[in-house]
């Protein structure tokens, strides 16, 4: 099949034209179940119909003014957001690399301002995803995002995954801040320990550093809880977030403390598109979604289900299989067998899957999953496993 499209991606080639819940249906009418969720992006599922008369609503009123302009969907989400976190302020962008960019500006602006300009470097960590833009693939540091795309840009430390002397060591008289994923998503779902979340936010207070948290994907009830370092009980002083906030709108945030964010005055930063009126409607109606009572928990509860449900497939497929990791609804199965063949094999079985970094299998539905609907995939899963080990020749 040709196409102009920039051939950026290893696409399948099937193509969805509906959404319903946790179910897609391609453009010859067969029907997936979505364990993907557009990379963590449907939280609520496809076509939600609070998601949906919100959208129509706003569409009929107004699309987009300009950050030129007050635009009262942003100052209630932004509300709402910090009603809810640590955070005391809130700029809108369109997506995960944008909230990022403005995390790490906001950090470096933060020392300027403080009349210590040559405070920029950021420490992250082996296994991070912060993004795409020139910026974020520095911050990320992986090989294979930054080859052949000129020099680096500056300003990031990288350091081993949770290694506390490592980090100690990386501290200079230049450093603003540490930047982690409290739960890495593309790195292959590996949470970070509370402890040593702690740890960091320790070691920040001591120096003076911004903590920055990447929430991007393990954000907005993903693992449970609306923000993932709310398990932790770690706060950090400036958190990026996007993909389920807009639960398929693209929506990003950059949210911070006010001290964290001094820099950031009139003219510093900006965005055309962020925060617009469509945007910030779909917004508002996932956050009021999530903060309703008992969502969380039920999030909480299905996703003890997936997770023993996953453990008993690791346990039926040893050779295809080795450990179930992650957080919440957040989960990956690390794999003997190609993971890749895995996503293949399960959609052979009209089941979406991702893969993620380190061999692993991502499984990130939407939030709203059902009980039933766990069981019917993991039933599609444990097909295409057995036919990934007749494969092997197991
Ligand atoms: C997806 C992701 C990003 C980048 O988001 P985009 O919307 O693709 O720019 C950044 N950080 C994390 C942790 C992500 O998972």
């Amino acid at each position: 099949m040709t196409s102009a499209v920039l051939p950026t991606y290893a696409r399948t080639d099937f193509a969805f034209e509906r959404g319903e819940g946790v179910r897609l249906w391609t453009d010859t009418g067969e029907e997936y179940l979505d364990f993907g969720a557009g990379i963590a992006v449907n939280s609520l599922g496809h076509s939600h119909p609070r998601l949906v008369e919100a959208l129509k609503a706003q569409a009929e009123k107004l699309w987009h003014t300009s950050n030129l302009y007050r635009i009262p969907g942003q100052e209630e989400l932004a509300k709402k957001l910090t009603d809810a976190t640590f955070a005391d302020l809130v700029f809108f962008g369109n997506s995960g690399a944008e909230a990022m960019e403005c995390c790490i500006k906001t950090a470096r602006k933060y020392h300027s301002e403080k009349g210590n300009p040559e405070r920029y470097q950021i420490i992250t960590y082996d296994g991070a995803f912060h993004g795409r833009t020139l910026a974020t693939i520095a911050a990320g540091g992986q090989e294979k995002h930054l080859a052949g795309f000129g020099p680096v840009v500056e300003g990031f430390d990288q350091v081993p995954f949770a290694d506390e002397e490592a980090t100690k060591q990386a501290i200079t008289e230049e450093t603003a801040g540490i930047l982690i994923e409290p739960v890495q998503g593309e790195g292959g779902l590996q949470p970070f320990p509370a402890e040593f979340l702690k740890f960091l936010r320790r070691i920040c207070d001591e120096h003076g550093l911004l903590l920055i948290f990447d929430e991007v994907q393990c954000g907005m009830g993903r693992t449970g809880h609306l923000f993932a370092h709310q398990l932790a009980g770690v706060t950090p002083d400036i958190m990026g977030v996007a993909k389920a906030i807009g639960g398929g709108f693209p929506l990003g945030a950059c949210l911070a403390t006010a001290d964290a964010a001094c820099g950031m005055v009139a003219g510093s930063h900006g965005s055309t598109y962020g925060g617009n009126p469509l945007a910030c409607a779909v917004g508002n109606e996932v956050v009021d979604i999530m903060l309703e009572d008992g969502f969380l928990e039920t999030v909480r509860e299905r996703a003890r289900t997936l997770n023993q449900k996953l453990s008993g497939l690791v346990a039926s497929h040893p050779d295809v299989f080795e450990s179930v990791r992650g957080e919440g609804l957040m989960l990956g199965i690390k794999c003997k067998a190609p993971a890749g063949d895995v996503v293949n094999a399960a959609y052979k079985h009209k089941l979406l899957t991702l893969t993620a970094g380190d061999n692993v299998l991502r499984i990130v539905p939407p939030l709203v999953i059902s009980d039933e609907d766990i069981q019917l995939g993991i039933d599609k899963l444990d097909a295409a496993a057995t036919d990934v080990q007749s494969a092997l020749g197991g």
